[in-house]
């Protein structure tokens, strides 16, 4: 485990991410640092590292499945022992209308974990995050900025980086 993260002058905290391994390294972090009910929300380009990020942190759970983008079918549902996991992808989404449409109320107002990918998709809809993540590229890696918005988001970032 050898991410270096900084603090920034916003509150928030950053770290490059050299390679996928690394970012595979955060998603583990943020395995060991979720609880119940947290809304993550992820952002950065196309390839940026969203999916891998989530990927990272389903194996630490235990998933020894393939971890498909839910691109086409929105969402998949992972269940663990101590915690259910939501994993949205919005990307297709043209009208945030889409979201209530869908009916995903509900998945985000229980006590399952919700991962967000491309949540601006369904902006003015979705309810706040508690975390936001944020991936770009830089040369051939990627930084990365984390930003708690609720005290349980400040919560898991402490976690995370411990
Ligand atoms: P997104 O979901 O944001 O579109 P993906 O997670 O599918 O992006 O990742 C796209 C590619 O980026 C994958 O090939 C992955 O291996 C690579 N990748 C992920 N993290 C890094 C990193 N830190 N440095 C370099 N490549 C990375
Ligand atoms: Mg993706």
């Amino acid at each position: 485990m050898s991410i270096s993260f900084l603090h920034g002058t916003q509150g928030e905290t950053t770290a490059q991410l050299d390679d996928e391994s690394r970012t595979l390294e955060l998603g583990a972090r943020l395995a060991r640092a979720l609880r119940p009910g947290l809304r993550i929300y992820l952002s950065g380009d196309l390839g940026a590292g969203k999916t891998t990020l989530v990927r990272g942190c389903l194996r630490a759970l235990g998933y020894q499945g393939r971890v498909k983008s839910p691109t086409f079918s929105l969402v998949e549902l992972y269940e663990f022992s101590r915690l259910y996991l939501y994993h949205f992808d919005f990307y297709r989404f043209e009208d945030p209308k889409e979201w209530s449409d869908a009916g995903f109320r509900d998945a985000f107002s229980g006590s399952a974990v919700c991962i967000v990918e491309w949540p601006q998709k369904a902006a003015g809809k979705l309810p706040a995050p508690d975390l936001e993540i944020i991936l770009e590229h830089v040369g051939v890696g990627r930084a990365v900025r984390i930003a708690g918005q609720t005290e349980q988001g400040e919560l898991c970032i402490e976690e995370l980086v411990a």
